[in-house]
Formats: structure tokens, C-alpha cells, sequence
């Protein structure tokens, strides 16, 4: 008989593993502990969701009790696990010691917020990185009963979906970043401000090039003090300045904890025996890709290793489709720094290619009519984990 697993976290990659799993071996007993709801969601729709108006609950695929009841698992909701004991073979969760067999850590990212905010603007200033905060950001917008002046700081993938989507919702939206176009890490500049200008278009107030300094109330308003002395006021601040590996578990457990998450091999096993980890709290073989795509080939290799066939995970060339119907951006970001941005066309419609020092293609951007180009340009880019 396989011995019980303990999976922690209930984001896609926790219960895509335990989807997984349940094809590969109906028997299995598997107990998943999240410090959530446990409700099955995509988090991409969450950046999709304020355009459409849709209320948290039409965001779940299913919940918790339908998770374990469909999946044949014991669901434990809203437990945080405090410790991971890898000599004892324990988990601590308050006073319990809970043993494992195996263990999965699919404890995902945390908002990484680089400033103070002042505890008199609990519950106006947010970051969504999951259903529960949306939960939070929609009730807030709820409670203003009109169109909210909401600023945004962070212009990378999740401030632009959400500033995208927060227009299309019909709310005056500011976004606030020190880098000089959007979407830094996955655009040239060209082309980031090829969607900066199509966000300006659309009346997005931009605040480019400048960094917060701080957040002060302001009677019912949000005082956003900018490092250059300018301020902008708003009903509702969202941060969406990146997303940091949660392994402090890993960490204090003792397993290999880089600066990109915990690290695993090509079996998403980490450094200590018994032990795996995936999506993105985990750094597979030297890469964090913090997407959906490479997450599900890790499930789904990883349930193959966990029912006795050793199986290496790969990733191919995979771009990512940035969610701003008011200018379409896919990006495949190279691994490392090209020597040179090459890059085509005219207006908003730009493909940019990064090549190496051998003109090879390493990685590409496209915005607007360009995006059609995707599967072509994918196929001629060396895959992520080959
Ligand atoms: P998470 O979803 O963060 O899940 C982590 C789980 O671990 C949670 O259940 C949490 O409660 C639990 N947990 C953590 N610590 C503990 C603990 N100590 N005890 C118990 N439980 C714990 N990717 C794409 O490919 N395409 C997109 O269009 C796209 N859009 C996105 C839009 C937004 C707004 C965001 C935020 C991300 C987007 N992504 C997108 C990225 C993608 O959604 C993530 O890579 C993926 O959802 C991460 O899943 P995960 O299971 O690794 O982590």
C-alpha cells in the first residue's frame, strides 16, 4: 500500500496534483490542508472578473466540501500549518502533530508590499492574489456604491489586468509605478508604452517613473504621496508590486530555500527525501515560472512519480497572454538578458524579438495585431525546461 500524502495549499497547484492523482490511483489515502477557503478557482479569472461585475461566489468552480467529497480527499480549510517537521515526519498546526507520509508543498506566493500602510486605512488599501481577497476588494467597491477613483501601484502583469479590468468596470483608475513603461519584465520599453498609451487612451491616469513614498488618510479619501512630491487621492488603493515565494516553511524545515523559491529537481523533490514541492513556491531546476502551464506539467508529472513512475517534469515555450483587451500583449520573457531587442512594426501593433549574442531567438513580445504571431514564434523559442 502507497503511503498517505499531506498535500499543503489548495491554489491550481495543490488541487491540480490531487486531480492528478486521483486519476492515476483511485485508493490513495490524501489529506489537503489549506490555509483558505479550499474553493477551486482559477486565479486568472480574477483579474477578469470587475469588467463582468461577477460576485466571489460565480468565481469558485467548485468548494471545498465538493473538492473532497469529488476527489475523494480530506479537505482541512482555513489550518495553517506553522511547522513542517521532516525528523519527526510531522506537521505542526496549533497544539496538533499531524504525521505525513509523503508530503507536497504547493504554498504558492505572497504579496510582496515594499511600504507602510497606516492601520487607519485597514480595509481600503488591498492586494489580490487569491479569492478571499477578491472577496474583500468587491465588497469594498460594494460599500462606495458608485464609480470608485481606485489608484493602482505596481504595473506589472497583475496592476495591468486589474487596472484593464477596473476601467472596464467603469472606475477612474491611476497607475502608479517607478519604471517607465508597463509591464517591465515582459515587455521592452517600446512596447510597454505602446500599452501605456493605450491605457491613457482610455482615460487611465498614468503615474510613470515614480515610486510611492507613502499612503496617508485623508478623511473617506486615500492620500497617495508619490517620491517626487506629487499626490494623488483615491477611494481605494490596490498593491500589486510582485509576488514573493511563500518557503518560509520549506526554510525553517531546513530544505534548500533559494531567493526563487524552494529548490527541486526535475521530480519536483526537494532536498529532502520524502519531500516535493510545486508551483510557485518552487524552483524547478534553476526555474520559477509563476504561470498555469508550467504548474499543470508539473502536476501532472509529479502524480505520475507519486504513483511509482519516476517522472521528469519539462516546459516548453509557453508565452504568457497578458488579460488587457484594451491593448492585447503576449510575452515570452527570455531566461536570461538578450544581447539585443530586435523589433518590428508600427503603432501598437509591435513584435519585438530578443536574440542572443548568435542572433538566435531566446524569447519574444508581441502587442496588438502582432499577438497572432504567438504559435509561430513559440515554436521557433528554445522551451523553458527542455
Ligand atoms: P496559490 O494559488 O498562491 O496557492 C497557495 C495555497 O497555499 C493557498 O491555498 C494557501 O492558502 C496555501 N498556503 C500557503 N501557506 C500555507 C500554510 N502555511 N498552511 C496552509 N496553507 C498554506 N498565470 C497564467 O498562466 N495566466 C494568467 O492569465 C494568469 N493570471 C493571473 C492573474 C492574477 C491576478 C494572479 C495573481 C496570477 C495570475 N497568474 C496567471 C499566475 C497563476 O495564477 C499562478 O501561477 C497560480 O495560480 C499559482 O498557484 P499555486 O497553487 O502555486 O499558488
Amino acid at each position: 500500500m502507497t503511503a498517505p500524502l499531506t498535500i499543503i495549499g489548495s491554489g491550481m497547484a495543490g488541487i491540480g496534483l490531487l486531480k492528478q492523482l486521483r486519476a492515476l490511483d483511485a485508493e490513495r489515502s490524501i489529506t489537503l490542508i489549506t490555509a483558505d477557503s479550499g474553493d477551486d478557482y482559477s486565479k486568472p479569472l480574477l483579474s477578469t472578473g470587475f469588467a463582468k461585475h461577477l460576485p466571489p461566489e460565480r468565481l469558485a468552480a467548485r468548494s471545498a466540501l465538493e473538492v473532497a467529497d469529488q476527489l475523494g480527499a480530506v479537505v482541512r480549510t482555513r489550518t495553517q500549518v506553522e511547522a513542517v517537521d521532516p525528523a519527526g515526519g510531522c506537521l505542526h498546526i496549533g497544539e496538533e502533530r499531524l504525521a505525513w507520509g509523503e508530503l507536497v508543498l504547493a504554498t504558492g506566493a505572497a504579496p510582496a508590499v515594499p511600504f507602510d500602510i497606516p492601520e487607519e486605512l485597514a480595509g481600503r488599501v488591498f492586494t489580490i492574489n487569491d479569492l478571499d481577497d477578491y472577496r474583500a476588494f468587491h465588497a469594498a467597491l460594494a460599500a462606495l456604491g458608485r464609480r470608485a477613483r481606485v489608484a493602482i501601484v505596481g504595473a506589472g502583469l497583475v496592476g495591468c489586468e486589474f487596472a484593464n479590468d477596473l476601467m472596464a468596470g467603469g472606475h477612474a483608475v491611476s497607475l502608479v509605478a517607478p519604471e517607465h513603461a508597463p509591464l517591465p519584465r515582459l515587455l521592452p520599453e517600446p512596447l510597454g508604452r505602446a500599452l501605456g498609451e493605450a491605457f491613457s487612451d482610455a482615460g487611465m491616469v498614468l503615474y510613470l517613473g515614480r515610486g510611492v513614498a507613502r499612503l496617508e488618510a485623508a478623511g473617506s479619501d486615500i492620500g497617495v504621496a508619490l517620491d517626487d512630491g506629487e499626490r494623488l487621492e483615491a477611494d481605494l488603493v490596490l498593491v500589486a508590486t510582485g509576488l514573493r515565494p511563500r518557503s518560509e516553511l520549506a526554510r525553517a524545515a531546513g530544505l534548500e530555500v533559494g531567493a526563487a523559491g524552494i529548490q527541486v529537481d526535475r521530480y519536483l523533490q526537494t532536498s529532502v527525501p520524502g519531500i516535493h514541492a510545486l508551483g510557485d513556491v518552487a524552483c524547478v531546476a534553476g526555474v520559477n515560472a509563476m504561470y498555469v502551464q508550467p504548474l499543470q506539467a508539473s502536476a501532472k508529472a509529479l502524480a505520475r512519480t507519486l504513483s511509482g513512475t519516476p517522472t521528469e517534469v519539462s516546459y516548453g515555450a509557453w508565452p504568457v497572454l497578458v488579460k488587457t483587451p484594451l491593448l492585447p500583449v503576449v510575452a515570452l520573457p527570455p531566461l536570461s538578458a538578450p544581447a539585443r531587442w530586435r523589433i518590428e512594426g508600427e503603432g501598437a501593433d509591435l513584435a519585438a524579438f530578443a536574440e542572443d549574442r548568435d542572433e538566435r531567438l531566446i524569447g519574444f513580445a508581441l502587442t496588438g495585431a502582432c499577438v497572432k504571431r504567438k504559435v509561430e514564434l513559440a515554436r521557433a523559442t528554445p522551451p523553458l525546461l527542455g
